[in-house]
């Protein structure tokens, strides 16, 4: 049962062929047997789980109708705070913190009685693509336990691809939900800037980025979505747009849809191997009728070194907050108050977290704003203006989601350039602040890889009916053989 969907499970609870209860249980019992190989978890809330569960059984005993996806059970990235709920980031100067308060999402899923089953591994505060850089270790890819399961939120994306949970949250600042999703071989969703709220997520760069889901279907990603989405007061950056049913348009047919495919991702930097396998499949979808035309997205070659000057300038300012006096970690051995906070944040951050810092403080300093950050500031315009005007002619832009399938743990981290091109597909649409998604579409060197689509702002609706459709020609099916290796 836990490798059923989040419809199947819902239909289940809702005919009463298993209660709320039995199947949280069952999803607690996988995830702490299979957590030990995995380490996709930072902890396992088992009690607020069950009381959930127990809560949508006491509705189904009293003839209550349930809403879609009440007693499906959720796993959370540990940078979204859940009340009295340890929440850290998986860093160490999060140790211990147990936030007062629930973020919107939160609310949002407790209202929907969804149990939550835990919080998931990520690189320290989000920065990676890899969970190498979380303070708990490594997560292990359940296709290869010898390979990554990407990152940032690469323990959300083991979850639901393991069987712990049949659906997750992440968060995505330049591809953290769409990068681990291919990875995985599931489905994960970057929504516009600003259509979920932020408030209670833990901010790394707060213009970029933006909470998501992870599911096994676009189907089940599109129904989280309608849950998820909506305007929030909390969040000075939430649109107030008017709520649609994201489940829209999943059955329009996509015939004739004209598909863009940008050079400046689509090129000789992807390995022959990778790029022979995406020339075929856009063959096989050419003969579905759909329209695939190879454009010029000529700023977007400028986009990873962009990112890397708004990511780390953001995140040097939002993390000036963590100082060994307001939140967990504080140095033991300060004489002073300046020598505390110093030690606390040397000992709390780890290796990535510093170097963004650096960088970031580097490029706002007063010398060099005008000439990195500003610089910077004007060519995200240009990547803006750029999709802007692909828009005017295309109904989606496709690439792959990474440019390679998943890597072993060590090969990237002695480089951290290596590290950062992993992201150089995801990391334009960041900039832009549209929606996109990664599909699996495949399988390269025995890892899965995946489909990426992005939409023009808040064409979500349109977004998850084309890539519903793309699915169902993929025929891409989730392997569950590798969790008997994990047992
Ligand atoms: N890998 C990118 C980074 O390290 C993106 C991370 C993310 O989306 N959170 O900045």
């Amino acid at each position: 049962m836990i490798h059923l969907n989040a419809h199947e499970l819902f239909n289940k609870i809702k005919n009463k062929e298993v209660s709320a209860l039995e199947l949280t249980n069952a999803f607690i019992t996988h995830s702490k047997k299979t957590n030990a190989v995995l380490n996709s978890y930072n902890l396992i809330t088992e009690e607020i789980a069950i009381n959930t569960a127990n809560r949508v059984d006491k509705k189904i005993a009293t003839g209550e109708k349930l809403e879609i996806f009440e007693g499906v059970p959720i796993a959370i990235k540990d940078n979204i705070c859940i009340e009295d709920i340890e929440t850290t980031c998986s860093s160490k100067i999060l140790e211990g913190f147990k936030p007062p308060y629930n973020a919107t999402i939160i609310e949002k899923l407790n209202a929907m009685n969804m149990p939550i089953i835990g919080k998931t591994n990520m690189d320290e505060f989000a920065m990676g693509s890899s969970t190498e850089t979380s303070f708990y270790g490594v997560s292990k890819n359940p296709w290869d336990i010898s390979t990554v399961p990407g990152g940032s939120s690469g323990g959300s994306a083991v979850a639901v691809a393991s069987g712990q949970a049949p659906l997750s949250i992440g968060s995505d600042t330049g591809g953290s939900i769409r990068q681990p999703a291919s990875f995985c071989g599931i489905v994960g969703v970057k929504p516009t800037y600003g259509r979920i709220s932020r408030y209670g997520l833990m901010a790394f760069a707060s213009s970029l980025d933006q909470i998501g889901p992870f599911s096994k279907t676009v189907e089940d990603s599109a129904h989280l979505l309608n849950i998820l989405c909506g305007y929030d007061f909390r969040d000075s950056t939430s649109q107030n747009v008017k709520a649609e049913d994201f489940t829209r348009d999943l059955n329009r047919s996509i015939k004739g849809i004209k598909v863009a495919i940008p050079k400046e991702l689509y090129n000789s930097s992807l390995s022959k191997e990778v790029k022979d396998y995406y020339d075929q499949l856009i063959n096989k979808l050419s003969n579905e009728g759909i329209i695939f035309e190879e454009i010029e997205l000529p700023s977007l070659k400028y986009a990873l070194s962009t990112y890397y000057i708004i990511a780390p300038a953001e995140a040097s300012s939002n993390l000036s907050r963590y100082d060994g006096v307001r939140y967990g970690y504080r140095s033991e051995n300060a004489n002073s108050l300046i020598e505390m906070m110093t030690k606390s944040r040397s000992e709390g951050f780890g290796d990535e977290v510093k170097r963004r810092i650096l960088i970031g403080n580097y490029v706002l300093s007063s010398g060099y704003y005008d000439a990195y950050y500003k610089k910077a500031q004007q060519v995200r315009t240009l990547i803006k203006e750029d999709y802007k005007k692909a828009f005017e002619t295309y109904d989606v832009i496709l690439s792959p989601t990474t440019p390679t399938p998943a890597f072993k743990p060590g090969e990237k981290t002695a480089n951290p350039l290596e590290m950062y091109l992993n992201d150089i597909m995801t990391i334009p649409v960041n900039l832009a602040g549209l929606p996109a998604i990664s599909i699996p579409c495949g399988m390269v060197n025995n890892l899965p890889m995946g489909l990426q689509l992005t939409g023009n702002v808040f064409e979500e609706s349109k977004l998850l009916g084309i890539s519903n459709q793309l699915e169902k020609i993929l025929c891409f099916k989730l392997n569950n053989s590798f969790i008997e290796g994990v047992l």
